[in-house]
């Protein structure tokens, strides 16, 4: 069913046209090392992240897989440390404190953290993110931190309101020409967001089936 529900989201991809890369980053919360073993069995390299602490074995589990690791969850400043050691992407970073402990905690090591700022495109008070106006102040010292690359700008937009809001996200980065990724799009919305110039699309329910938290 995964590798079915995987091609089925890819052509999805290919359907739209567009001129960007596109990568595909298969959403893992709660679900199993089988589950994604068999996601992983179908060429699936990107996968998500939202709960550090359930995160980690899986990593783990996968080390010599060379998966790509994105998080893509709330970040509290206490777990910055180890989302800076395990993962190769983090979508959620919100303030510039975060980005500075993530700078600090990366072990130069492992090369650079690519860094995506998340912003709360339609000023949700149940969402995290920076607002809109408060972008500006924050590009230029994330972006001189020294362990980490500032890439882009991440949204989850309000359903009603998506297409919208990919265009004011598409508005954004074009800003800043030193930044060439936008993670937007999931399950529902993936192809408007292509078409809007996303490169990072984060599916979950298309791919694994719906979530259960129990
Ligand atoms: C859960 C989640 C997704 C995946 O959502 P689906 O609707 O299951 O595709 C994408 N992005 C974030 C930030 C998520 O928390």
């Amino acid at each position: 069913m995964i590798f079915d529900n995987l091609k089925r989201v890819n052509s999805r991809i290919d359907s739209i046209e567009h001129n960007q890369e596109v990568q595909l980053i298969a959403v893992t919360k709660t679900r199993s090392t089988a589950e994604i073993q068999e996601a992983v069995n179908a060429g699936q390299v990107h996968f998500g992240e939202n709960y550090l602490q359930e995160s980690l074995d899986k990593i783990s589990f996968f080390k010599e897989k060379n998966l790509i690791w994105h998080f893509i969850g709330p970040i509290q400043s206490n777990k910055t440390a180890l989302i800076a050691e395990n993962f190769d992407w983090v979508h959620s970073v919100d303030r510039l404190k975060i980005a500075k402990r993530l700078s600090d905690q990366r072990d130069p090591g492992l090369g650079e953290l690519n860094i995506l700022i998340q912003i709360n495109i339609d000023e949700e008070q149940s969402k995290s993110g920076l607002l809109l106006n408060n972008v500006n102040e924050i590009i230029s010292e994330v972006n001189d931190l020294p362990n980490i690359s500032l890439r882009g700008f991440m949204c989850i937009p309000s359903p009603k309101n998506s297409a919208n809001s990919f265009s004011e996200m598409a508005n954004l980065i074009s800003k800043y020409p030193f930044l060439d990724s936008l993670s937007m799009g999931m399950s529902s919305d993936l192809e408007l967001a292509i078409e809007r110039g996303a490169t990072l699309v984060r599916v979950g329910t298309d791919i694994f089936g719906q979530r259960s938290y129990n």
